[in-house]
This record gives C-alpha cells, structure tokens and sequence, in this order.
C-alpha cells in the first residue's frame, strides 16, 4: 500500500470542502455552465494574478497551447521547436495544427531548454519556439527572448507546471507573446476535471484565442472563423477561483517542503534541485537525480512511498515520433535525465514526519 503518495487531492479537499461545495451548488442553481459569469471572473482574477492583460480560459492544457499556436498563425509547413524532455502535450499541440515539432536538448541542472542547442535547432521554418517551465521551474528566459527577437519568433510559454513560479521578478506566463496553463487536477492550481487557459498582454492575440476556443464566434450566431469546441466550463471556474486565493499559501508550503528535502538529502548521492538566482520555483515536482534509477524506484515503492518518473521516454523515443521519423535524432542531456530524474512526493499538505520517511526510505534503497 502507498503510505505517502506523490500528490493528495483529498487532503487538499478536506480543507476547503464547505467553500468547493457552495461555490458548485451555486454554478448547479444558475445553471451556466459553459463559459458565463464564473469563466470571466476566473479570468480576470488569474490574469490579475500573472500579471498579464487577460486571460482566456479552456478546456485543457493542450488546448491552450493548440490555439495559442493557431492564434499566431502557425501551421502545416511551420517549425516549432521545444523539449522533448516534457509532458507529450507540448509537442502534441504543434504536431495537431500541422506544424513540425523540432526537438533541442536541455540543460542538465535545469532541465529546462538549452540555448545553444535552440540555436542549432532553428532552420528557415522556425516560426516559435515553446519553453517548458517544467516541475516548476522558469527557464532561463533571457536567452531565448533574444534569439526570438533576432530571428522574429514567437516565444510562448509552456506554463502548465509553473503557476506562480517567478523569473527576474515576473511571473511565468507573462514573459513570452503567449502563456500557456493546465489546470488538470494533480497541477498546483487544479480543476476538479480538465480545464486550461492562455494568458498575455496583445489583446489581438487573446482576442483571437477567445473566437477559437468557441466556434469562431464573434457573436452567438456568427462565426468569423473555423473554430473548436475548447471552452472552459463553469464548475471548473467556480473551484479554480476559491483554489487561486489558497495558491500563493500552497506554494510557500511547497517551497518549504522542498528547502527540508534539500537539507535531509544533503549527503545522500542525489542531485536535488537547484534554484538559479533567477528564479522562484513553484515545486510542481520535487525532482532529484539518481543513478540505478528504475532500482531506487522500485526500493521506494516497495516501502509505501509513491514516488514517480517525470517522464521516462523522452518524446523523440516515443512510438508516436518515431513513427514520424525522429528515430534517428540524440540528444544526449535528454536521455541521461530520462533514465536518471525521479521524483519525490511533493504537495502543500506533505508533512515534515512524511518528507523525513520518504528521506529514510530512500537512504535504505541507497545502501
Ligand atoms: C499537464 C501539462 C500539459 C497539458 O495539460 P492538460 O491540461 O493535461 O492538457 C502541457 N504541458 C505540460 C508541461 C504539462 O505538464
């Protein structure tokens, strides 16, 4: 039986039940429940929080990044490069509105896009590019801003881990020309289903993810454009918007679980975590390092801890790339995260005891 699990939504319910239930009692009495009244408050509320202009809330992640990237026009014939050390939904997002995924290698103590292998990536198609603030941790955004800016592409921002996470000061999701966020249930803002949103500050561009995420309407019976059916739903916007207010308390919590790790695991052979001077990690995951990876895993879970893998199969070794013809592509950073990055249980409500049986355990699978 898993005695600590990696994430504790129930926890979680258990102490904003009575807010949850008023908030979904009322959507069930007015009975809007696509879009409306709680989407826009939602809205306005999460772009405050980013600090960007707006905010356009969708049905998921994915969603996001497939309308941001169809919002700036990108399409069949077009590159779009990014991790492939990341969820698949990054890299779905560009293959399903045509484009070609082009794939650069990470650096290793960030996990997050090297600049350098961005730059040898690019090819006169390269329309964007999509960093990845993956486990809650912001890219280095500097760099990539400025290979945008000479080379004129658009940067958007993979900010499904990252809510609340800081780069120089500014919040992730404000810092390229389009943010993308996935509010899927296990995220540190989290829906109670599937839910999303695309943040920044060109009302254009919001303005168009606002048609494309329904029908391409500009009003109830006429449709500018050829859209889709990716609105956000009213139940999800209710729980988001009690859940933003807790958002910034769960992430002190989180920083502070992850700070206890770091000093428990000082000594153990693990790499954990770095936060650059650049940066405030919001800890989605708590990710270490380890060698004989698949072992320390199995050791782990064999003693109650749920630990995970974020992610084993980097996407240019999935079936679904390699049957595109990415079989052949290295990327050597890639893969040695693939087989070495585990993850540890991380959540607002994880206590001190717990964090210190999840050490002990590791310890004994490390003997
Ligand atoms: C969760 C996630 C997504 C996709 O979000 P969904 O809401 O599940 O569609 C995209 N990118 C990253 C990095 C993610 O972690």
């Amino acid at each position: 039986m898993t005695e600590i699990p990696l994430v504790d939504l129930k926890a979680q319910y258990a102490a904003l039940r009575f807010e949850i239930d008023v908030a979904l009692s009322r959507v069930l009495d007015h009975a809007e429940f696509i879009l409306g009244r709680e989407v826009s408050t939602f809205e306005s509320a999460f772009a405050r929080y980013t600090g960007t202009a707006d905010c356009v809330g969708v049905a998921s992640g994915t969603a996001a990044l497939k309308l941001a990237l169809l919002a700036l026009g990108v399409g069949p014939g077009d590159e779009v490069v990014t991790a492939a050390h990341t969820f698949i939904a990054t890299a779905e997002a560009i293959s399903l509105v045509g484009a070609r995924p082009v794939f650069a290698d990470i650096d290793e103590e960030t996990f997050t896009l090297d600049p350098t292998s961005v730059e040898r990536a690019l090819t006169s198609r390269t329309r964007a590019l999509i960093p990845v603030h993956l486990y809650g941790q912001p890219v280095d955004m500097d760099p990539l801003l400025e290979i945008a800016r000479s080379r004129n592409l658009a940067v958007i921002e993979d900010a499904a881990q990252a809510h609340g996470a800081e780069y120089r000061g500014r919040r992730c999701g404000s810092i390229g020309r389009l943010a993308c966020f996935s509010f899927y249930p296990g995220k540190n803002l989290g829906a109670y289903g599937d839910a999303g949103a695309v943040t920044g500050n060109d009302p254009v561009l919001l303005d168009r993810v606002r048609k494309l995420r329904d029908h391409g309407r500009s009003s109830k019976y006429e449709h500018e454009v050829i859209g889709h059916a990716e609105r956000m739903d009213a139940l999800q916007a209710a729980v988001l918007a009690v859940k933003l207010r807790r958002l910034d308390g769960w992430t002190e919590a989180r920083r502070v679980a992850a700070s206890l790790y770091s000093d428990l695991l000082s000594g153990i052979p693990v790499e954990v975590p770095r936060e650059p001077a650049y940066a405030r990690s919001v800890y989605h995951l708590f990710v270490i390092r380890v060698r004989k990876r698949d072992a320390v895993l199995d050791g782990l879970r064999h003693r109650g801890i749920g630990a995970g893998v974020h992610y084993p199969v980097p996407l240019h070794r999935q079936p679904a790339y390699q049957a595109l013809g990415y079989g052949s592509l290295s990327l050597p950073r890639t893969e040695e995260a693939a087989a070495e990055v585990l993850s540890l249980p991380i959540y607002p409500e994880i206590t001190p005891d717990q964090i210190g049986r999840v050490v002990q355990a590791l310890r004994e699978c490390l003997r």
